[in-house]
């Protein structure tokens, strides 16, 4: 007889660089209500890794803004930034089983070499202070279910080459932070933006090679501005008034397909919500560049 499957438990991960913005926002309701629900969990992890981005006082501004809106999560915050030692040890185990491997090479030097690391260091000498990657072996193709999207495949091999763990400035990637902290927090369901879509088969790759569960995915749309751009913390994108969530709470349910409701507070706004919630609603209209194909990742 098989294990009985874990209890459903979904995250919301943002990355402390600006407030909650109104793209945040799909995310977080999108998978806290796909989470609760089927009666999950729900989790949220600041991922504080990259400190040089971080803009101070973001998290906690995000986490207000959670708490305005009534997405309320289970157990204490995590944050990656304390979690190091975690990182290491998943790192050790790759290096050690000859998955990862120690990277001289500069940015520069592999612009000039095509800009894929694929199997072969194109470093003349070594840097004091060495990137970590992973070995993605020729025909690595990675293939998963979308909840919303359905059948995704990516060659990684042609796509991604080895990409980087731990970064040469001594950053962990964020690729290896999430894997670890998903499966050590018992995440089931990963529901995100789009723009994550092509980072996907990459942590898949990265959760058979360190023997980790792989999550149930679902792709979100993304809320762009008017120029078709992503909107995201770095375009400036206007936070919503957490003294006021109830237009930001009604705007992220349109973008996710649902039928408008009236409620006067935010109590009332999430018992309909959650009664109403049809993920079936949920467009998949593409948000450009969504396909992991050929794709510029911002999550390197
Ligand atoms: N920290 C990422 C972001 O804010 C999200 C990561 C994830 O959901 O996997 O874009």
């Amino acid at each position: 007889m098989s294990p009985p499957a874990p209890p459903p438990c979904g995250r919301f991960a943002p990355s402390p660089t600006g407030p909650l913005h109104a793209g945040s926002l799909v995310a977080a309701l999108g998978s806290w209500l796909m989470a609760r629900r089927s009666g999950g969990q729900w989790r949220v992890r600041i991922e504080d890794v990259d400190r040089p981005r971080e803009v101070a006082g973001a998290a906690d501004a995000q986490l207000a803004m959670l708490r305005a809106c009534g997405l309320d999560w289970d157990g204490e915050v995590v944050r990656q930034s304390a979690r190091g030692a975690l990182y290491q040890s998943a790192l050790d185990q790759l290096l050690a089983d000859g998955h990862a491997f120690v990277c001289h090479c500069s940015r520069s030097a592999l612009a000039a070499s095509g800009g894929i690391h694929r199997g072969r260091c194109v470093a003349t000498h070594p840097r004091p202070d060495p990137a970590i990657r992973l070995r993605v072996p020729p025909d690595t193709r990675i293939a998963f279910d979308d909840g919303l999207r359905g059948r995704i495949e990516q060659d990684l091999w042609a796509e991604v080459g080895d990409f980087v763990l731990r970064r040469a400035d001594g950053l962990w990637a964020y690729q290896l932070a999430v894997v670890v902290d998903d499966a050590d927090q018992g995440i089931t369901d990963v529901v995100r933006g789009a723009d994550l879509l092509d980072s996907t088969p990459r942590q898949i790759l990265l959760q058979r090679r360190l023997g980790l569960p792989t999550p149930r995915h679902a792709h979100l749309p993304l809320l762009r501005d008017a120029a078709g751009r992503k909107l995201s913390k770095s375009l400036g994108a206007q936070a919503p008034d957490p003294a006021d969530p109830l237009p930001a709470l009604r705007a992220a349910w349109q973008a996710l397909g649902q039928w408008p409701f009236t409620a006067d507070n935010v109590q009332a706004w999430r018992v309909h919500a959650l009664e109403r919630f049809d993920p079936a609603r949920i467009p998949i209209a593409d948000p450009v560049g969504a396909s992991p194909t050929g794709r510029a990742c911002q999550h390197d």
